[in-house]
Formats: structure tokens, sequence, C-alpha cells
């Protein structure tokens, strides 16, 4: 399975909560556990400017390049502004796009039909849901899927895409940019009460209540994931969030590892049987011990090689 990173991804924005080390970490784990080899590995591009102007605003794109955020914007992003966050960030958005071309069987941008077959292939990164059009919101500056959907529906490449967001935190910028988008749809399971306060009505949102475990997780994902997979999307994007965990500092659900395994097996084997390609995204993850988010991660990737 090709897996999409960079090293540019463990952008330096000083002590946060927010793990950027993390991205580095599931590479090595992954390499270490022989889940995947040195070949499987394919390095992006970076987003370009015109690619992320699909998504957002002129405005805000000048404020990000030229670091023209108001001391607001700034605290709203939650990081320090650099130009390397700027480029780390461009990277990941370039790596999701990357990572939906490989799941398609198509790394080099081709319009047309799709090769015949099933994909998956995975990004170490991505997945920042919370990043606006005409703003950025809680570590999220570039909305990665939002912008690759937009380039790959602009240009042909496909037609119908489904966002199965299972990051704790409910998808507030992806929902406000693609909800009424006729050719997505937008799902969404997290924690109804947690952040973000506002929560703009995707095509499906899940909010579980706070404290809720494997079994009533589990039991929502699978009857939601029909509807998702009745619209017969060619493409998903998967953001496999590890913050659902009983021991992220961040989020309010009990999920277990085994759980989250368990999620994640599901919402594979469904987008397999429905016959749609999987670009899988990490999202969000900030358990008390690190150890815990990467084999989180790790446990994602390895349940869609095995399906490879
Ligand atoms: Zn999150």
């Amino acid at each position: 399975m090709r897996i999409v990173y960079s090293d540019r991804y463990g952008i330096d924005i000083g002590p946060h909560i927010f793990p950027t080390a993390k991205f580095a970490l599931v590479r090595e784990a992954l390499l270490g556990c022989g889940i995947a080899g040195p070949a499987d590995f394919v390095q992006p591009s970076p987003a370009s400017w015109e690619e992320l102007g699909l998504v957002h605003t002129a405005g805000y794109l000048e404020k990000a390049r030229a670091g023209g955020f108001s001391p607001e914007e700034i605290a709203r992003l939650e990081m320090p502004w650099s130009e390397s966050m700027v480029e780390g960030f461009r990277m990941m958005a370039g790596g999701t796009l990357r990572t939906a071309r490989e799941a398609l069987g198509t790394p080099a941008r081709r319009p047309g039909p799709l090769p015949s077959g099933w994909g998956v292939a995975a990004h170490l990164g991505g997945g920042f849901h919370h990043a606006f059009p005409d703003h950025g919101e809680g570590f999220c500056l570039f909305n990665d899927v939002a912008v690759a959907v937009r380039v790959l529906t602009t240009a042909g490449e496909v037609d119908r895409v489904a966002i199965v967001d299972c990051d704790v935190h409910h998808g507030n910028g992806t929902a406000a940019t693609l909800g009424h988008d006729p050719a997505v749809f937008t799902f969404s399971i997290h924690q109804q009460n947690n952040y973000p306060a506002e929560k703009p009505a995707g095509s499906l949102d899940i909010g579980m209540a706070d404290g809720a475990g494997d079994t009533e997780y589990l039991l929502a994902l699978d009857r939601a994931l029909p509807r998702v997979f009745e619209t017969r999307a060619q493409l998903t994007f998967y953001l496999a969030g590890a913050d659902p965990f009983q021991g992220d500092q961040l989020g309010g659900l009990r999920l277990t590892r085994y759980g989250l395994r368990r999620r994640d097996r599901m919402v594979l084997l469904a987008a397999r049987d429905a016959g749609s390609r999987v670009a899988v995204v990490l999202a969000g993850g900030y358990a008390r011990n690190l150890e815990d988010t990467v084999a989180i991660h790790v446990a994602t990737i390895e349940e869609a090689a095995l399906l490879q």
C-alpha cells in the first residue's frame, strides 16, 4: 500500500498539545514492525496556491503566505505563524491530494475513466477539518481534504466523493465548505459536547454523548455507514482521528484501542464493499501518552494495508 509522508510535517510550533512529532514516529513504527517497507513511501509535492484557492479565499491565503494574521486570528488558529508552518501545511494538503490519487490508481493527474478494481492509500498527515474558506482554527491552517475534493471534482477525476470523519471533534470547516456540494457526502461522528461549539450541518452528523464507549460508538457507526455508501461514492476520505480514545486529553469519549481498530475495519470494509476507493488521513490525536496516539494511527494503517 502506498503511504504518503514528508519530513516537512514535523512542524516546529513550540511546546504544544498538538504533537507534530507523531508523523515521523508513525512512519518509524510502520517500518519497525514491517507493516511497511521503504519502497511503500511516497513523497508528496506541496499543494499549489491555485489549488488551495479552490477552497480558501484570496484574502485568507494572502495573510497565510505573508504572515498577516491578526492576534485574534492567531488565537483562533491556536498556533504561531511561521513560514515553515505554512509550508508544512501546504505540503500536507498536497499529501492528501496525492494519497487520493494513489487510492484511485492515478498517481499522475489523469481525468477520464478510473482504472478498475479497488484501492486504498494512506497519508501520514492531513485531516485538518477545522479550516474554513476564510479562516483557520483549532490547529488547522488549510482544509486539505476539502482542497483535494475540489481539485479532483473540478478536474473531472472523480464525480462522487464521501467523507467519513471519525475524529472526536466535529468537522466544522469541512461541513461549512462542502456540506451543500451535491458531489460530496460529508459524514461526521463526534462527541457532541466538545469543540467546536458551532457545528454547521453536514450531510450526516452523529453527536455522541460524553463518555460513550466502544459499544455505543460502533453501533452508531454501523447504522450510519450504509447511508454514506448508498451515495455510490467513487472515493472516500477517511479521517481516522485517534482522539476518540479514552486516554485523549482533548476528547471525552471512551473508546479503547481495540474499539478504534474495529472502527477502522468497519469503515474500510464498508467502503470496499461499496466499491469506493479510500484515502486514509490521520487527523487528531492528543493522548496523554504519545505512544498511544502513535499506536492507534499505526493500527489504522495496518488495517488498511491488510485490505489492499
Ligand atoms: Zn480532533
